[in-house]
């Protein structure tokens, strides 16, 4: 059978690049009068041309039987499959390198749908800290109301905390998940990936092994790609970068197609896909991720460049500028193809210079959130991880000093322009 024109991914012996692929991948204009663009496919359920088609259906669709050569699993009902989710799951493979990928209401969705397939009670999560704080709460307060252990280890500086707290985590029972968010939120600490794929391998118990799960939100899915690194799963929050604009939240998990299916059983039964109108929005960003990616990072280094240099300023935890004899340093050269957009700086002083700071921007808005066109600014200490005890935010430096930006694709010196201004306040102290 040969490839429709919709499914091809090269001109004859020319690969096409993913940025090529998000015009047209996956959606053939055939079956949709001609439109140019997939149409919303605003609908709960899916006609049947025949009850045998029915029945085949669903024999697929809950694992009665294999596929037969060629059979693709047809259109039952949105919460199991539509047009949309198909089409922007076939595009988010393509930019995962993955062989599938499923689409999520939100990130946490996505993560927690994925927990929620491997792991059951008595089993131990390992995890890196700091981790989202959504993340966080469902590690720490909710996983183990249901008898599942969950052990974190800093991400920052080598695998050594790693290997020790996997040995302390098999002594509680079988390690199930090793779940990592590389670079952490705000920090920016780095886990080596591979690393984890190897302690992976050393807790086999016959062929199963845990799967390494990476959070590839704040660079993905163009500036690392945790699967060919050796992660298992590969997830996002759609609403960051790949959404672009702050205006949607969806979720992603990519994999080969066996870690994958216990994934979408268990996203179909909890029912924590995405609308149809959700699909429809991210596919139209994706059209122009690569373009605002390159404009962010582009961005962002200028503005680190710019903090780096200023007085008041007392650090900036911006991966590019990592000393060479840093241990994340050489994680962050074989992992990642650029520092991304988003990263934390430290003003000289505590709360209250952060505040002031903050308070006094003119463009920047202050919000959580990042990976939007517009840039923003935010207090980690305060508001994403207020939960966290002052203990571990102490032993992660998330200090009340630390002010965290997402850049944006504003022009680079009106975002340093506002920067200076908010800090001069600061040496007119
Ligand atoms: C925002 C975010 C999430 C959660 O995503 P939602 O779409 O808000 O549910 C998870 N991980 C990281 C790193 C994030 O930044």
């Amino acid at each position: 059978m040969s490839t429709p024109a919709y499914r091809k991914r090269s001109i004859g012996s020319h690969a096409l690049q993913p940025s090529t692929l998000m015009m047209g991948y996956g959606y053939d204009p055939a079956l949709s009068e001609g439109a140019i663009k997939p149409p919303l496919f605003q609908t709960s359920t899916f006609l049947f041309s025949s009850a045998e088609e029915g029945k085949a259906f669903f024999e697929i669709a809950y694992g009665l039987r294999e596929k037969r050569e060629g059979e693709e699993l047809g259109l039952i009902y949105s919460r199991i499959n539509n047009p949309n989710l198909e089409v922007l799951e076939d595009r988010l493979a393509v930019l995962d390198r993955a062989e599938a990928s499923a689409s999520f209401a939100s990130g946490m969705a996505a993560i927690s749908t994925a927990l929620w397939a491997f792991n059951r009670p008595g089993d131990v999560i390992l995890y890196s800290e700091p981790v989202y704080g959504g993340t966080e709460y469902l590690l720490k307060h909710i996983l183990p109301q249901f008898g599942i252990r969950t052990v974190g280890f800093a991400a920052e500086g080598g695998c050594e905390a790693m290997h020790a707290v996997a040995r302390e985590a098999a002594a509680l029972g079988p390690v199930t998940s090793i779940y990592i968010e590389t670079p952490a939120n705000p920090t920016g600490g780095l886990v080596d990936i591979a690393e984890a794929r190897k302690l992976s391998e050393s807790l086999a118990k016959g062929d199963k092994r845990p799967p390494v799960l990476v959070d590839n939100t704040m660079l993905g899915p163009l500036c690392q790609f945790p699967l060919d690194l050796g992660a298992d799963l590969s997830i996002m929050s759609l609403t960051k970068y790949v959404g672009g604009h702050s205006d949607v939240i969806g979720g992603s998990v990519s994999a080969s197609g066996e870690w994958l299916a216990p994934v979408k059983v268990m996203r179909t039964i909890l029912g924590t896909m995405p609308d149809p109108h959700t699909c429809w929005l991210i596919m139209r960003s994706l059209e122009t991720l690569h373009l605002r990616m390159r404009e962010c990072v582009s961005n962002a280094r200028r503005v680190a460049a710019f903090l780096a240099e200023h007085p008041m300023v007392a650090s900036v935890w911006y991966l590019e500028h990592l000393p060479a004899d840093h241990p994340d340093r050489a994680v962050y050269e074989k992992q990642c193809l650029s520092a991304g957009s988003t990263f934390a700086f430290e003003v000289v002083g505590g709360e209250a210079e952060a505040f002031r700071v903050l308070n006094a921007l003119q463009h920047i808005k202050l919000a959580v959130s990042l990976g939007g066109t517009e840039t923003l600014a935010s207090h980690p200490s305060s508001m994403t991880h207020s939960d966290f005890a002052s203990e571990d935010k102490r032993r992660l430096s998330i200090s009340d000093a630390l002010i965290r930006v997402a850049v944006g694709v504003e022009d680079a010196d009106d975002l340093i322009a506002d920067l200076a201004q908010a800090l001069a306040g600061l040496s007119s102290l």
